[in-house]
């Protein structure tokens, strides 16, 4: 007989095989030279023991990559000539390539990274003009395999999972980008200070690689955000979350956008697969939820869809008791998307209901739009290559 957790435990087996099979190529460039962004601290140990140097080198490397912000082994000072020109003939440090950025009116700025094999994936720096700070929104797959009615990214097929290097080198592409280089040591970062994983793609169907650059976002010696900084937005792949929140226990948002399963399995077809019940109850047992650490429900405003008060009142009792505070997203229109914007008006009162019952109910104010950069806008031209058609890179 299998229990629950037998089924957990196959069903994340299941989750994690079929990730295999979208997996990014091999950090590896065109001339044999392994790119050391991505890996684990104990993984460029190896590497290095493999040319001959020492552990301690790892650490000065780890220094030097993720503090600094260094690209180029020439400009490691603390390392002798001899040895700067031996690991780059081993090893490079990749940066995804900037295939084009531009900037919002409000000064949202969206970069389209060009990976190695020229696959492309969008990122978004979003400034807190209140506060000078700014969170940079990262992709985690280039397309998604989901495809959830109002998002224009679930329009274009999964082509792959990202690599932890191309994960966390969109945040350190970023810092190129604004010239915050050195790592604060201590102190949050002033404009890159939050990252949240709601780009491109499911993270939660990446979860390797995912996992590995937020670890490597949160090291202490490198670029050391706190976890409490980094947000996770998942559209409910329910036996993941448990192990997202156990292991790396960074900030949940979920994408709720309804209240019974009859419409969310039409707006979020996954819900088929993991229904509201099991949904809400992995939010309840999510690790490190507290008054001070609250789940994020995403809730996209669809005019005359879920927008009602009854269906308002029904979102209270559903996450009741959870701590929690409900993002309310005005839908943002795409190219041949079906939905229409709810009205301001509908927005205040839905929020005021979920207000009047304890929760937090801030209304998203759309970031972008006019660069097609606001939630759920993101789409790139890439398309799964044929087999055996080798494509040309950017990356060094
Ligand atoms: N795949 C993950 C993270 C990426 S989407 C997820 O679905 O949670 C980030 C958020 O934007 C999600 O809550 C998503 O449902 C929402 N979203 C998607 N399309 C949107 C649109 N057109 N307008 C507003 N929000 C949208
Ligand atoms: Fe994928 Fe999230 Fe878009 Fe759904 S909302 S299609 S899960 S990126």
């Amino acid at each position: 007989m299998t229990d629950a957790a037998d089924l957990t435990a196959s069903e994340r087996g299941r989750i994690l095989a079929k990730a295999a099979a979208f997996e990014p190529p091999a950090i590896t460039t065109a001339d044999g030279r392994r790119d050391l962004v991505g890996l684990t601290r104990e993984e460029l140990v190896t590497e290095l023991a493999a040319i001959g140097e020492a552990p301690f080198r790892a650490k000065q490397l780890w220094h030097w990559i993720y503090h600094q912000g260094a690209t180029d082994f020439a400009a490691m000072s603390t390392i002798a000539r001899p040895l700067q020109a031996k690991l780059s003939d081993s090893f490079v440090i990749g940066r995804p390539g900037v295939a084009t950025e531009q900037t919002s009116a409000d000064g949202t700025r969206k970069f389209l990274f060009r990976f190695r094999d020229g696959q492309d994936a969008e990122t978004v720096y979003i400034p807190d003009l209140a506060e000078d700070r700014g969170t940079l929104c990262i992709s985690s797959q280039v397309g998604c395999t989901l495809s959830c009615r109002f998002c224009h990214t679930g329009t274009q097929a999964l082509v792959r999972n990202l690599g932890a290097a191309e994960i966390v080198g969109q945040f350190m592409a970023a810092r190129d980008a604004y010239g915050e280089w050195p790592s604060p040591k201590g102190e949050t970062p002033r404009l890159l200070s939050n990252i949240v994983l709601m780009g491109m793609g499911e993270p939660l169907y990446n979860y390797a690689h995912v996992a590995r650059a937020m670890r490597i976002a949160m090291d202490g010696e490198g670029i050391g955000l706190s976890r409490r900084r980094i947000t996770l937005s998942t559209s409910g792949v329910v036996p993941m979350m448990d192990r997202c929140g156990a292991e790396l226990a960074v900030n949940l948002a979920v994408s709720l956008h309804a209240v019974t399963d009859e419409l969310r399995d039409e707006l979020v077809p996954l819900n088929r697969k993991y229904p509201l019940g099991e949904l809400i109850a992995a939010c309840r047992r999510y690790p490190g939820a507290s008054n001070a650490r609250r789940i994020t429900f995403e809730y996209v405003m669809l005019k005359d869809v879920n927008d009602s008060l009854a269906e308002a009142r029904a979102l209270v009792r559903l996450i009741a008791g959870i701590p929690a505070k409900v993002n309310l997203i005005p839908f943002n229109p795409w190219p041949g998307s079906a939905y229409e914007t709810s009205t301001p008006a509908a927005i205040r009162a839905f929020a005021e209901v979920v207000m009047a019952a304890g929760y937090a109910s801030p209304v998203r104010v759309p970031r972008g739009r006019d660069i097609l950069a606001a939630c759920g806008q993101l789409r790139t031209d890439s398309a799964r290559a044929p087999r055996g058609v080798a494509m040309m890179g950017s990356m060094p």
